[in-house]
């Protein structure tokens, strides 16, 4: 007889194990500290809130010192 190894239980065993790394990595959160909106979310140690500045022209400006009279 052929080795029967049942392949299918070691993969469901295996994305099981993924599915709760995954969701224990994406803690951390990256947000623009110039608008507030949440640019990406990232694998961190712990629940974190990471502040950044994100892609729009405005907040780039402002990051840069550039500050708009309000
Ligand atoms: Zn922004």
């Amino acid at each position: 007889m052929t080795s029967f190894n049942n392949p299918h239980a070691e993969v469901s065993l295996h994305s099981d194990i993924h599915d709760q790394v995954e969701q224990q990595c994406e803690l951390g959160i990256l947000i623009c500290k110039i608008c507030g909106q949440v640019i990406d979310t990232l694998p961190t140690n712990g629940v974190k809130k990471i502040y950044g500045v994100c892609s729009g022209t405005d907040c780039r400006n402002i990051n840069r010192g550039e500050k708009q009279t309000q």
